[in-house]
């Protein structure tokens, strides 16, 4: 079995049967257009270089790695390790993936920049970018969305971003995202979509992975550095998917060690009430690519649900699916309640005040380290730090325990 996650995709933009590019015939151009920019730079250590020098002077990386001596002991199990990327600049991974495709628009002489946004963390990350070098950015959100995160929307706008509201569809993210298309094939000449996971048509879901692999790199070399050994296990949530591939592909070709991926379980495996697409999923075909998606029989989408609004999408980026055929990766998922009660614990036992997304992978955490014993070691992908999140929890939960 080829494990390095290097090999894919192929040429055409597959992972084994998943990914592509299945879109309208207008977006074919744009999209071939970045594929060919994208695949030039990337060749180009100079390139890199740049992309280096901006993680590092402007998002504040290396991201610690930490050993969670407190939550380690508590849970009498595996001595776990947190990568620390809610200490990136916006609190989250995200921007990781908004700077190197600001720099892909630039070197294609974009000077407007456009993105869908559900919640408004990849909107907040992208305007930040965006503000950082002095190009224009709307940013497209759900009607209802915005009401809802209406912080992120100011946020956004204090950077200088216009933040267009969608009213059609269900007004939210999937319209969001339809939205934006819409713009794009309309301005190619000047504009770029930046997309905020390792999912869409090809190039993105490599772009994005490639961009999100500094997590992986950084992690493998600190554990090292720590332990002088590589962990047993990386966990980490997936919504899109990019900062569980972001850390995975630092480990993919190290077969000793495990990955597991944790979905949201929402409310209850049944139909509208989750978002966990390797339980209740199959695969199919949803805004651009082949790939597991929650449909029903007619292959409509079906509504998804969970309290973190990250990880609240009806499909997952295609590498996923094929490390979830291959049975390299594994795929579990925890419910609303384990989530909320694993956001306190990580703030009590570490002075830590987890995003919600990330509270799906240290509460899976929560429920298999005894299983583990002492010698297991264990790395945790901490996507994002939690503020954004407490009046979520304050209403859920009154802030209890
Ligand atoms: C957006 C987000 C996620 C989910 O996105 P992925 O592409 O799956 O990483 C996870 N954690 C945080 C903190 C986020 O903001």
């Amino acid at each position: 079995m080829k494990t390095n996650t290097k090999t894919w995709p192929d040429a055409r933009g597959f992972y084994g049967d998943y990914g592509g590019r299945f879109v309208p015939d207008t977006l074919m151009a744009p999209l071939i257009d970045l594929e060919k920019a994208y695949n030039s730079l990337s060749d180009k250590p100079a390139f890199w270089e740049e992309f280096n020098a901006l993680l590092k002077n402007f998002v504040g990386r290396e991201t610690p790695l930490q050993h969670a001596r407190r939550l380690s002991e508590h849970l009498k199990g595996a001595k776990i390790y947190l990568k620390r990327e809610d200490l990136a600049h916006t609190g989250a991974h995200k921007i990781n993936n908004a700077i190197g495709q600001i720099l892909v628009a630039r070197h294609m002489g974009k000077t407007r920049i456009i993105a869908e946004t559900g919640a408004g963390q990849h909107g907040v990350a992208t305007a930040t970018a965006a503000a950082q070098f002095g190009l224009k950015c709307v940013v497209y959100m759900g009607a209802d969305d915005m009401a809802r995160q209406e912080m992120n929307v100011f946020r956004m706008r204090l950077l200088g971003a216009e933040v267009m509201p969608v009213t059609s569809g269900s007004r939210t993210l999937k319209d969001a995202v339809s939205e934006a298309m819409r713009d794009w094939v309309a301005n190619i000449a000047d504009t770029h979509y930046l997309l905020g996971s390792a999912l869409g048509p090809h190039p993105y879901p490599r772009m994005v992975r490639d961009f999100q692999s500094v997590i992986g790199k950084e992690a493998r070399e600190q554990i090292l550095a720590a332990e002088g050994r590589l962990p047993d296990s990386i966990v980490a949530c997936v919504g899109g998917g990019s900062n569980a591939i972001g850390i995975f592909s630092g480990f993919v070709g190290d077969e000793k060690t495990a990955l597991i991926g944790v979905e949201a379980g929402g409310t209850a495996i049944k139909p509208g009430q989750h978002a966990a697409r390797f339980s209740g999923g199959t695969p199919g075909i949803f805004q651009g690519m082949k790939t597991y998606i929650l449909q029903d029989a007619d292959g409509q989408a079906e509504n998804t649900h969970s309290i973190s609004a990250g990880l609240d999408y009806t499909a997952v980026g295609p590498e996923h699916a094929l490390l979830h055929d291959l049975k390299r990766a594994q795929y579990t998922s925890v419910n609303d309640d384990e989530a909320a009660t694993a956001f306190h614990l990580l703030a009590r036992m570490e002075g830590i005040i987890p995003a919600l997304e990330s509270s799906h992978a240290i509460a899976f955490v929560c429920k298999i380290s005894a299983k583990l014993g002492s010698s297991h070691l264990m790395i945790v992908n901490l996507s994002g730090r939690g503020d954004k999140d407490i009046g979520i929890i304050q209403k859920y939960d009154g802030g209890k325990e």
